[in-house]
């Protein structure tokens, strides 16, 4: 291939690749596999490899993040970036609507969801990005260029001609499932975390290496064109060019035709909030026709056209307290704010999580502060920070304890790690940890025994081990207090009855790391005892189909402690089922399910156990090896997942014909 002919192919895949680009990231609706697309960039990387001057930075390639910066340029923005008035209640919008009438009549309007995440303002030159910019003081912004590039659902260049010269408004954000993952990823490094999704995109935005900003899971909504070299009409046609042009617009966004129906949407947009993957703090309610903005211009603050309407706010400010210390399974201590009661967004709130001692001392964190509470999604609330404004003197700083407040032993801290943790593996709390997962509904689903009833029975010391639970008496369990001659049966019954629970179950309840409800299954359908599992080793157990290697390491390592085997020959001796008789040729034997909305006719667990049954294995997310997607009302993210996978989907009443 000639240097010419290399640059028509050239154009040609990256027409391509922008194509599924946008079918992927945008519409949701990709029509390749991954495996095509990576193909194309693979093929698109090699040519412009060979011919290096050929990559310009509207390449689909320049999206993985360049050298580190020094520092962020200050650009101005071609039209200042105002903010928009608050308004708090109906009433507020009503007098909006009113001083809108004062300028024009006829007034339509548009209401879109107001995106909590971080305000960005893109340059356009002819199609192609040339510049990305933080909000700044609203005059002047950081150019973040870079790091813009790396988030796939903006447009490095615009499809058609709708859009050319123009400049864009949008909110860069994080989603609540993004933003979930990534916390819990970096709690298990010890790693900084985000106290909500708003930190979590704007200081994405501020890194300097887009490198780092490639790999975390940023999102955005452009709503607003501020400049355009043509005519457009309204900014409902604004927000139709936007998204021919291949921006991604939020398809909450509706035109209303006066301010009461605006309103209603408003409380529509207020009760979808809990629903949506990410967080919104209010409406936007904005004048639809352009030359009505000209007329109505600004104040020296705000635009006359535009006003924002607040949701209940998710943030509250209360007192700290005091400080608790939790003793988590793994033997983490962990700080736990206790706040006076506060209700935030409708929720009364009165534990709030500190993360670990890092957080606390780089947030300085006192007893006695007044704190800012936050909560995000059904995320844990957490406190955000302290108001230092309001100390007295008299606040306390929490200081890491020496030793485990459980069981007294003292605590250990390794080299470089902000983990503190008791290293006593006998440690009560670690203990009740155990149980608590050992008993829990996805477990060995023993009903009746609650936290304060393990507490109990750690107390009078009638529980050492798991297994201890199954040599428990009925006179017993009396003797803990609180129980009565039925709740004890009750109990007592439980106990019994969970010793028949599949081997899937056993394998999950053990706690071993790294082996969740999907391992354990796989590892039920591929050994048929809990012996046979023991001996297999490490090397062995990672050819079994679906399982990770830190899971194969896990199990290999959990079965050669002697405790854990002295565990299991003790369950077997009273009696806890640890063999699986299998019927050959179960009708759906080692088939996978994924399960995505509401069932009516069964719940879950129900369903679950119909497929665990006949020899079928539940899942808990999509993959290419799933068998069947069962779609039932209102599905999530997953149902979206399958049908790009082009997995086979089947209904409620397929599933029922499926099992019976
Ligand atoms: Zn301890």
């Amino acid at each position: 291939m000639n240097k010419n002919e290399a640059k028509k192919e050239i154009k040609k895949l990256r027409e391509q690749i922008n194509y599924h680009n946008y079918k992927y990231y945008v519409e949701n609706n990709p029509v390749v596999s991954d495996y095509e697309y990576d193909k194309l960039l693979k093929k698109l990387e090699k040519l412009e490899l060979e011919y290096p001057d050929l990559i310009t930075p509207d390449s689909p390639t320049q999206r993985v993040g360049e050298e580190p910066l020094e520092g962020f340029k200050t650009v101005e923005h071609k039209v200042p970036m105002l903010s928009l008035a608050n308004t708090y209640n109906y009433d507020e919008l009503r007098d909006f609507d009113d001083r809108v009438k004062k300028y024009v009549l006829d007034v339509e309007y548009v209401v879109e969801p107001k995106i909590d995440g971080a305000g960005v303002a893109l340059l356009y030159e002819n199609g192609v990005l040339v510049r990305g910019a933080t909000r700044g003081d609203g005059v002047r912004g950081d150019d973040i260029t870079q790091n813009l590039k790396t988030i796939h659902s903006i447009p490095l260049r615009l499809y058609g001609d709708v859009l050319k010269n123009v400049e864009v408004r949008g909110e860069v954000y994080m989603s609540l499932s993004g933003f979930k993952k990534y916390n819990r990823k970096q709690s298990e490094k010890e790693g900084i975390v985000f106290a909500n999704p708003r930190n979590a995109a704007a200081g994405s935005l501020r890194q300097l290496d887009s490198r780092i900003v490639a790999k975390r899971p940023l999102d955005n909504f452009i709503y607003f064109v501020s400049y355009n070299d043509k005519d457009l009409k309204t900014h409902e046609n604004a927000l139709d060019a936007l998204k021919k042009a291949g921006f991604r617009t939020n398809p909450l966004a509706k035109k209303v035709k006066d301010i009461e129906e605006a309103i209603n949407y408003c409380k529509k947009l207020e009760d979808l909030r809990e629903s949506l993957d990410y967080e919104v703090d209010g409406a936007v309610i904005k004048v639809n026709s352009l030359a009505q903005h000209k007329i109505l211009g600004r104040t020296s603050k705000n635009p006359r056209w535009a006003i924002s309407y607040k949701f209940t706010a998710k943030q509250s400010t209360t007192r700290l307290n005091d400080i608790a210390i939790q003793v988590g399974r793994t033997g983490t201590l962990t700080p736990v704010a206790i706040l006076e009661p506060v209700e935030v967004g409708g929720v009364t709130v009165s534990r709030a999580t500190l993360h670990n001692f890092d957080e606390l001392k780089r947030k300085d964190i006192r007893i006695g502060d007044t704190v800012l509470i936050e909560r995000s999604g059904d995320v844990i609330p957490q406190v955000v920070k302290s108001i230092k404004e309001k100390r007295k003197g008299v606040e306390k700083r929490k200081i890491i304890p020496k030793k485990c407040p459980v069981c007294g032993t003292e605590v250990v801290r390794a080299e470089g790690e902000v983990a503190v943790r008791c290293p006593n593996k006998n440690c009560s709390a670690r203990l009740k940890w155990r149980i608590r997962y050992f008993a829990s509904r996805d477990a060995m689903d023993i009903d009746h025994l609650g936290e304060s009833t393990i507490d109990k029975l750690l107390e009078e010391g009638l529980v050492d081990n798991i297994a201890d639970l199954y040599f428990l008496k009925k006179e017993d369990i009396l003797k803990l207090g609180g129980f009565k001659e039925k709740s004890a049966q009750n109990l007592f019954d439980s106990i019994e009855k969970s010793k028949k629970q599949d081997l899937s179950r056993l394998i999950y309840s053990l706690g071993i790391r790294h082996v969740g409800k999907y391992a354990a299954q796989l590892l039920a359908a591929k050994y048929n005892s809990i012996d046979e599992l023991a001996k297999a080793s490490s090397e062995e157990l990672k050819e079994v189909y679906g399982l990770g290697e830190k899971s194969a390491d896990a199990i290999a390592t959990f079965f050669a402690t002697d405790e854990n085997i002295q565990l299991i020959d003790k369950l077997k001796e009273i009696g806890v089922k640890t063999k699986e008789e299998r019927k050959k040729d179960l009708p759906l034997q080692g088939k996978k399910f994924v399960f995505t909305g509401g069932l009516v006719s069964l719940t879950r667990p129900e369903a679950s156990d119909l497929v665990k049954q006949m020899g079928g294995i539940v899942a808990s997310s999509v993959g290419k090896d799933i068998d069947y997607v069962v779609v039932g009302e209102s599905p999530g993210s997953k149902y979206e997942k399958a049908k790009k996978l082009n997995l086979n989907i089947i209904s409620e009443d397929e599933f029922k014909k499926l099992v019976s």
